[in-house]
């Protein structure tokens, strides 16, 4: 490698998930974070878990009076 034209390199950066999981990669920051991962994504954990951070789903479903325990009669 060309010396000085490189960023350095951490063998051992954490990466920080909002689940309270973290693990070590090899990146050029120190640090990392992010909002989902293996531990926590539905894919993996097999959940049929909506990952909503916003509560866009929970202010759709009382918008359209779903789920919830609502009633589900239709006459
Ligand atoms: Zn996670």
């Amino acid at each position: 490698m060309k010396a000085k034209i490189h960023p350095t390199y951490h063998e051992n950066a954490t990466v920080n998930c909002v689940c309270g999981n973290s693990w070590e990669v090899g990146s050029t920051s120190e640090s990392l974070r992010t909002e989902i991962c293996s531990q926590c994504h539905p894919f993996w954990t097999g959940e049929q878990r909506i990952v909503d951070t916003e509560g866009r789903v929970e202010r759709m479903m009382r918008r359209y009076n779903l789920g919830g325990g609502g009633s589900t009669d239709k006459s």
